[in-house]
C-alpha cells in the first residue's frame, strides 16, 4: 500500500504509561498507526519507506488542553483583542497555530473565541490551507454581562466562565458570577448535546458550584484551596493547569505589565500557585497542562510541572494521554497504538532524564504527515 511507512525510533515513550522502549519500531498507515514495539518484534512491512529518527527520542504530540488561537497574551488587553475584527484575529491565529505546531503541539482545545473563528480555522487546516495543530473547538463561552472573558458574546457553548479572571481588572477571582441553578442548567445542556462543561475557575464558591453539578474540566484553578481540590478528586473532575499565562514572560506579564491592577492580581496569583500547586499536584486530583494561549509554551508547561515536584514521566503524561482524556480525546490522540492518529514527535535529547529537552523538537508529523514549519521555530519554544 502506498501509504505505508515506518519509523525508526532511538527511543519511544508511547503515552501508554508503559516504560520507554530504546529501539523501536512504528508502522504507519495514512493517517493512522497500524504497529508500534521494539526493533526486534516489529517488522517493518516489505517495500515500506523507512523514516530514520534512530537518534531521537519519540513520543505521541503534544495535546494543550487549554489554548486560545487568536490571542497574543504579550500584547495585553486580551479581552480586547477578542473583541477585534475577524480577519485581524485569524492572521494572529495562522502565525500563533505554526508556532503551536513547531514546538510540539498536534491538538489544542480552544477556549472561546469570537466570530466562529474557531471552526472556520480548524476546517482551514483540515483543508490544507494553513499548518496547525488539529482544533477541538469550544466556541463562545459562556459569561455574565460584566464578567472575565466578555468580549461580544455572552451566551452559549459548553466554556463557562464560572469566577473573575486575573487578566480583566475589577472581577474577583473567588466569587461566584453564576448561580447553582445556571451551573446545573449549563452542564445537562451539554450533557444533552452529548458534550460535556468546562469551567474557568480560579478557586472559592465558584469553583466549587462547578465541581459540585458535574463540570468536567476546571480550568486554571490558580487559587483553589486544598479542600476545593479534594473536592475536585472525589467527582473527578480534571484540574487544567496553565502555568504560561501567569509565570512565562510572554504571559500576562509582558502583556499587561503597565496595568498595576492586574499586576496586583498577577502577583498574588503567582505566590499561591508556587505555595500550594506542589500540594495540588500530589494529591491524586486528576490533572493535564494547557498553555492558555502562551504559544509554543506546553514545554514550559511540563518544566513547571517538574519544578513542582512532578516527575519527568507524569509531566510527559500531563502534556499527552491525560490532556487527551481530560478533552474526551483519548481513542484518537495522546498515546501511540493501533488505530491511534499518527501524530508523533522527535526529540533531540530525552525529556525523561531533563525535561527542557522537550524544547528541543526537531520533527513533527501529524495524520501521518511529517509537518513542514520547523523552519519558522526560531529556536523560541520556551
Ligand atoms: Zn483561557
Amino acid at each position: 500500500m502506498a501509504s505505508l511507512r515506518a519509523i525508526r525510533c532511538g527511543t519511544l515513550f508511547d503515552g501508554t504509561g508503559a516504560p520507554p522502549i530504546r529501539s523501536a519500531v512504528v508502522v504507519v498507515d495514512g493517517a493512522r498507526i497500524t504497529a508500534v514495539g521494539p526493533t526486534a518484534t516489529t517488522p517493518v512491512p516489505a517495500g515500506a519507506p523507512v523514516l530514520d529518527w534512530s537518534d531521537r527520542f519519540v513520543m505521541p504530540g503534544l495535546v494543550d488542553a487549554h489554548s486560545h488561537i487568536s490571542i497574543v497574551p504579550g500584547d495585553g488587553d486580551q479581552i480586547g483583542q477578542l473583541r477585534q475584527e475577524a480577519v485581524p484575529q485569524a492572521l494572529r491565529a495562522t502565525a500563533n497555530l505554526r508556532r503551536d505546531l513547531a514546538s510540539g503541539t498536534t491538538t489544542l482545545r480552544v477556549m472561546t473565541e469570537e466570530h466562529f473563528l474557531d471552526v472556520a480555522v480548524r476546517d482551514a487546516i483540515e483543508a490544507g490551507v494553513i499548518p496547525g495543530p488539529r482544533l477541538l473547538c469550544g466556541t463562545r463561552g459562556i459569561t455574565s454581562s460584566n464578567g472575565h472573558g466578555r468580549a461580544h458574546s455572552a451566551f452559549d457553548g459548553v466554556e463557562i466562565f464560572a469566577t473573575g479572571g486575573v487578566s480583566s481588572p475589577g472581577t474577583t477571582l473567588n466569587a461566584s458570577v453564576y448561580s447553582r441553578e445556571e451551573i446545573r442548567a449549563a452542564v445537562e445542556e451539554a450533557r444533552r448535546a452529548g458534550k460535556y462543561a468546562a469551567a474557568h475557575a480560579h478557586g472559592g464558591p465558584g469553583l466549587r458550584l462547578c465541581v459540585e453539578e458535574g463540570v468536567s474540566t476546571i480550568e486554571h484553578a490558580g487559587l483553589a484551596t486544598d479542600d476545593d481540590v479534594a473536592l475536585m478528586k472525589e467527582h473527578r473532575a480534571w484540574l487544567i493547569c496553565t502555568f504560561s499565562i501567569f509565570m512565562h514572560e510572554r504571559g500576562i506579564e509582558q502583556g499587561d505589565g503597565r496595568n498595576p491592577a492586574i499586576m496586583e492580581k498577577l502577583a498574588a496569583a503567582r505566590r499561591v500557585i508556587v505555595e500550594s500547586f506542589p500540594r495540588h499536584l500530589a494529591s491524586g486530583v486528576r490533572y493535564a497542562s494547557g498553555t492558555d494561549g502562551v504559544h509554543g509554551a506546553m514545554p514550559f508547561e511540563l518544566e513547571t510541572l517538574v519544578r513542582f515536584g512532578v516527575s519527568t514521566r507524569d509531566a510527559l503524561l500531563s502534556g499527552t494521554r491525560w490532556a487527551a482524556e481530560a478533552c474526551r480525546l483519548d481513542s484518537e490522540v495522546g498515546s501511540l497504538g493501533p488505530g491511534k492518529r499518527a501524530d508523533l514527535i522527535a526529540i533531540e535529547g530525552d525529556p525523561l532524564a531533563d525535561i527542557e529537552a522537550l524544547r528541543r523538537v526537531r520533527l513533527v508529523m501529524k495524520d501521518g504527515g511529517v509537518q513542514d514549519v520547523m523552519s519558522n521555530n526560531h529556536g523560541r519554544n520556551g
